[in-house]
């Protein structure tokens, strides 16, 4: 609990709040301001003109990589501006799970469930104990008996992901991309065989208030995947003659609303979710928080993953989205919604109940 510890040496009354320059940084340092908090910046150089051109950051720290967040200087730096950081998938893509562990600030929401992210076991056991169905998974491609996705960790994303049905197949595809050097070895180990679900995509964000001890369901998003969005332009007849293979990389998202008699279920996964996290890391979920699903043609939600921070889906709801509007009115962003949390905790001498 590196984070309770150091902002006990804080001035509360000058919290400043800040994050690194990427990913959802936008909507969380405007609604910061919108709070009336100080906000800091932390870019990679050659980025810091988007934060400036917005007017969202009092202060630019400019860095030769985002790693170098955690070298003493810097941490000095933000130590003195009071800051809490609000964590986000750029901080866990380029500072890393192990390193967000050993932070020396003040981290709003759980760090250790944080570093769940990327940790498919960890990711089922907490899904399935909340009572939501995952996709199959296949431990030996010798097994495999329907469309299956195989997907590799870390930086590629959703490029080079492929499809197969048989184990003949997948066998196939993967000396192949061995032979073209697309992948390695290490990749081949990592890698997860999943059962392919047919049905739309739907990512769930949800706010935990522990202040309030509250779930709040925030909004729904779906993913621009290039090129596997467009796929479908292609005549079947001319994807046989090209070899296409579908790749998943996300380049934007698209806000979405979810027919109504679907709600009840979304308001129990998140409360499943939030209740699970209290046993496995205690005090379990702080704040943003993401459930990936696919919805299928009968209706079922089926989970892949749990994000434990902001998502970038949230960047098309930065005026508010449907739902916040029920609960806040016009105008609150899920960056908002953080600064609200955290100017409340303020006030009412809890922030150590948000932060670790
Ligand atoms: P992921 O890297 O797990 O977030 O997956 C990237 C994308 O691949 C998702 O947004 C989906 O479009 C697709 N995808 C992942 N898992 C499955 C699955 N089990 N069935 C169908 N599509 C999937």
């Amino acid at each position: 609990m590196i984070g309770s510890e150091i902002i006990e040496e804080y001035d509360l009354e000058n919290i400043s709040i800040a994050t690194l320059g990427s990913h959802s940084a936008l909507q969380i340092l405007k609604g910061a301001k919108e709070l009336g908090f100080r906000t800091v910046v932390i870019c990679k150089k050659g980025r810091e003109e988007v934060y400036r051109r917005f007017r969202v950051a009092d202060r630019i720290i400019v860095l030769d990589e985002f790693i170098d967040v955690m070298k003493p200087e810097i941490l000095e730096k933000l130590k003195e501006e009071n800051a809490i950081m609000i964590p986000h998938g750029s901080l866990i893509a380029y500072v890393g799970v192990e390193n967000i562990k050993k932070l020396e600030l003040p981290i709003f929401g759980n760090r250790i469930l944080i570093s769940y992210e990327g940790d498919r076991k960890l990711e089922r056991e907490w899904l399935t104990k909340a009572g939501l169905r995952m996709p199959k998974e296949f431990k030996d491609p010798k097994e495999i008996d329907r469309l299956v996705i195989v997907k590799f960790a870390g930086a590629k994303g959703g490029r080079g992901y492929f499809l197969a049905s048989s184990y003949d197949e997948y066998k196939k595809k993967v000396d192949e991309l061995l032979a073209r050097g697309k992948i390695t070895e290490e990749d081949l180990k990592t890698s997860t065989i999943q059962e392919y679900v047919f049905g739309v995509n739907m990512y769930f964000s949800y706010f935990y208030s522990p202040i309030n001890d509250e779930v709040e369901f925030f909004g729904i998003d779906r993913r621009y995947e290039t090129n596997v969005d467009n796929i479908g332009r292609i005549p079947a007849r001319d994807q046989l003659n090209t070899n296409i293979e579908p790749s998943y990389v996300v380049v934007g998202n698209f806000p979405l609303v979810a027919r109504e008699s679907l709600l009840p279920k979304i308001l129990e996964i998140g409360d499943n979710v939030v209740e699970i996290s209290k046993k496995i890391a205690y005090p379990g979920l702080i704040g943003p928080f993401c459930i990936e699903t696919m919805i299928t043609d009968r209706l079922e939600i089926i989970a892949f993953e749990i994000s434990v921070r902001i998502v970038a889906g949230t960047n098309v709801f930065t005026q508010g989205s449907p739902y916040s509007y029920l609960l806040y009115g016009d105008n609150v962003s899920m960056g908002k919604r953080i600064a609200m949390e955290i100017k409340r905790a303020v006030e009412e001498n809890r922030i150590k109940d948000i932060v670790t």
